[in-house]
C-alpha cells in the first residue's frame, strides 16, 4: 500500500501488464516497420548517402553483442563476436554498419533454433594511405536457405521459408542491408546449406584512425561531474512533456540547472530571459518548429553563440545538413543514448565528467543470467514481479538492494531500469531462473 501511495499510481493487474507489454511490442514493431519503409523509399529515391564519422569499431561490436545476447540467451543459443586484430578506430558510417550487423546477427538469432551464431571481423590486408580491408561474416547453425530462394532474398518484401514460417518480419531487412553495404563500397554474399546453417558476409575498406583517444572516453559510464565546475543552465525544448521529462531525468543527477520550453515561442522567450549555456532543441514542433527557433536565435545573437543540439526523429539521418544549416551545432537522433547526449553536452560546455572506473561495455557484462542467479531467490522474485507490472520506482529500489550485494550488477540494473528496458530484463530474469550452469 505504502508503495502505491509513493509511486502515485495504482498497480497493474497481471492481465493489464501483459496487454500493455503487447501494446508496447506492437508499437516497437510498427516503429521498426515504418523506419524500414522510410529507409527503403529513401534508398529507392537515391537520397541515402554514406555519412562516415570517427567510429570506435570495438565499442560498436561490443554494444551489438550486448544488444543481442539477451535474445540469444533466451533461446539457449551461444552468441560469439570476435574481432581479433581489427583496428579500433576507423572512419565509417557507424549508423549503417550497426544497422546491417544488427539485421544479419538478428536474423541469425531469430531463425536459429539451436546451436550458435558467430560474428567475426577479420582484417584481410592493410591498404595504402592508412586504409584496411575488413571482412564481416555472420555464421549460424540455423535452418539454412534453399539455393532457389537465395537469389531473391535481397529483394524488398521477399521472405524465404524460414521467414514465412516465423510469421514475423517484413522481408525488408536484407534489402536495406545490401543497399547500405553497397553504399559503403561492398556487397553482401550468402552461402547456405539447408538443414546446416547460413553464412552472410561482406568486405569493406576503412580509413584507420590513429590515437583517437577522445572516443574511448565517450564510451565510459558517466556518473557525475568532476567537482569545481560551474552549474550550467540547459534549456530543454520539446512540445512533448514525456520527452522533456526523459531528458530531465538524465541530466538532473549531473547537477545542471534545467529550464523547459514546450514550444518554439516559449523557447525564444526563455532564451532571452534566462540566457542558457546550451539548448537541446526538438526540431519537429507545431507552429514554430526547431529550425525557425534556431534561425531566430542565430539572427538575434550578438555576443557569444549558444550551442544548440538538435534532437530529431530516428529515421532522418540525412536531415543533418538541413539542421546544421539552420544554425544548430549538433545532431542527436531519437531514441537518445545517454552516452551520446553526455558526450555532446560535455564537448560544448567543456565539461569534465566523473566516470565509473570501468568502461560501460564491460559493465554490461555484469548483467548476465548467471550473475542474477547468484542473488537471493526472494530478491529475484521481487524484481520479476516489479518488472512484470512495469513498476519503475520499485525496480529502482530493488536495483539498489542488488547493488548492496553486487555493486556492479546493481548499477547496471539501475541503468537499464532507467532506460525502461523492462521486457529485456524480464527475459534475463527468466533466463536466470532457468539457468543450470555453474
Ligand atoms: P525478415 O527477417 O523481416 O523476414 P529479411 O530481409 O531480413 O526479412 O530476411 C529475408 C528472409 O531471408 C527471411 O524472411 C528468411 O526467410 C531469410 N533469412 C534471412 N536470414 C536468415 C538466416 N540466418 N537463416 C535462415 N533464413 C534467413
Amino acid at each position: 500500500m505504502r508503495r502505491e501511495a509513493r509511486t502515485g499510481r495504482a498497480r497493474l493487474t497481471a492481465e493489464q501488464a501483459e496487454n500493455l507489454a503487447t501494446i508496447h511490442r506492437s508499437g516497437e514493431h510498427l516503429l521498426g516497420l515504418i523506419n524500414d519503409v522510410l529507409e527503403i523509399s529513401k534508398i529507392e529515391s537515391g537520397r541515402a548517402t554514406c555519412q562516415p564519422t570517427d567510429c570506435d569499431l570495438h565499442a560498436l561490436l561490443d554494444e551489438l553483442r550486448q544488444l543481442l545476447r539477451e535474445r540469444a540467451t533466451r533461446k539457449n543459443l551461444s552468441l560469439q563476436v570476435h574481432w581479433a586484430d581489427a583496428p579500433r578506430h576507423v572512419r565509417a558510417d557507424a549508423t549503417k554498419l550497426r544497422q546491417v550487423l544488427i539485421n544479419l546477427v538478428g536474423n541469425a538469432v531469430k531463425f536459429t533454433q539451436q546451436g550458435s551464431v558467430l560474428l567475426t571481423v577479420d582484417t584481410l590486408r592493410a591498404e595504402q594511405g592508412g586504409h584496411c580491408r575488413l571482412r564481416f561474416a555472420v555464421t549460424d547453425t540455423g535452418p539454412g536457405i534453399a539455393a532457389e530462394e537465395q537469389a531473391k532474398l535481397f529483394q524488398p518484401f521477399s521472405q524465404a521459408l524460414a521467414g514465412v514460417n516465423s510469421q514475423e518480419g517484413s522481408g525488408l531487412g536484407l534489402a536495406i542491408s545490401r543497399q547500405h553495404v553497397q553504399l559503403m563500397g561492398g556487397d553482401i554474399t550468402v552461402q547456405s546449406t539447408p538443414g546446416q546453417g547460413s553464412r552472410f558476409s561482406f568486405e569493406l575498406s576503412f580509413e584507420v584512425l590513429e590515437g583517437a583517444v577522445g572516443q574511448a572516453k565517450a564510451q565510459r559510464l558517466v556518473i557525475g561531474l568532476e567537482p569545481g565546475q560551474p552549474r550550467y543552465r540547459v534549456l530543454i525544448v520539446d512540445d512533448i512533456e514525456t520527452n522533456r521529462q526523459l531528458l530531465i531525468k538524465n541530466l538532473k543527477p549531473l547537477g545542471f540547472a534545467l529550464i523547459e520550453a514546450a514550444d518554439g515561442e516559449q523557447a525564444l522567450a526563455r532564451w532571452h530571459d534566462e540566457q542558457p549555456d546550451l539548448i537541446l532543441l526538438d526540431m519537429r514542433m507545431p507552429k514554430m518548429d526547431g529550425y525557425e527557433v534556431a534561425r531566430c536565435i542565430r539572427a538575434e545573437e550578438t555576443g557569444c553563440r549558444t550551442p544548440i543540439i538538435a534532437v530529431t526523429a530516428s529515421a532522418f539521418e540525412e536531415q543533418r545538413d538541413e539542421v546544421l544549416a539552420a544554425g544548430c551545432d549538433e545532431f542527436l537522433r531519437k531514441p537518445i543514448r545517454d552516452a551520446d547526449l553526455f558526450e555532446l553536452i560535455g564537448r560544448h560546455l567543456k565539461l569534465e565528467f566523473a566516470y565509473a572506473g570501468r568502461f560501460a561495455p564491460e559493465l554490461h557484462t555484469a548483467l548476465d543470467a548467471a550473475r542474477l542467479r547468484a542473488l537471493p531467490a526472494a530478491l529475484r522474485a521481487h524484481l520479476r514481479e516489479a518488472l512484470l507490472v512495469l513498476d519503475g520506482a520499485r525496480c529502482g529500489e530493488l536495483a539498489e538492494q542488488v547493488a548492496a550485494l553486487d555493486p556492479e550488477l546493481g548499477a547496471e540494473l539501475g541503468r537499464q531500469v532507467k532506460e525502461m528496458r523492462f521486457e529485456e530484463l524480464l527475459g534475463l530474469c527468466e533466463a536466470a531462473d532457468a539457468w543450470t550452469g555453474t
